[in-house]
């Protein structure tokens, strides 16, 4: 196993969505050195409804990061988990449209957030050559 990749950094990306990327590189590369015989064949990356970074942007990325390196033939699966907040008002919970918090219950627009701020490598699938 050689050199999992080396990350070009383009500055269009937004720093939060390169520090993401770069963390999963470094898990997948970590877990790739324990393993030493095993090939990395899918990432499942979990990501809540009010996450600011966008899925297919997530994509994009993992493309250009992978191409032409040993994690190019890795699939990038994004689990989506939707946002559910709790009024702070009412205390009952719902889930936001849009983004938007603002009680359908009592109008409200203080809520905790109980799901919907993910953002982490959950599953490294492998193979074993
Ligand atoms: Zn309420």
């Amino acid at each position: 196993m050689g050199h999992l990749a080396l990350l070009i950094i383009i500055e269009k990306w937004s720093m939060r969505e390169l520090q993401i990327i770069h963390s999963i590189f470094d898990q997948v590369l970590r877990k790739v050195q324990e393993d030493g015989d095993n090939r990395v064949t899918r990432l499942q990356l979990a990501l809540g409804a009010l996450s600011e970074l966008n899925p297919v942007s997530i994509q994009n990325q993992w493309r250009s990061i992978s191409k032409g390196t040993h994690a190019e033939q890795v699939q990038l699966h994004l689990r989506l988990i939707s946002a559910e907040v709790q009024c702070m008002a009412c205390f009952r919970k719902y889930h936001p449209a849009d983004k938007k918090i603002l009680c359908p219950h009592c109008g409200s627009f203080g809520a905790k957030i109980l799901t919907g701020e993910e953002c982490y490598l959950e599953a490294i699938e492998t193979k074993h050559e």
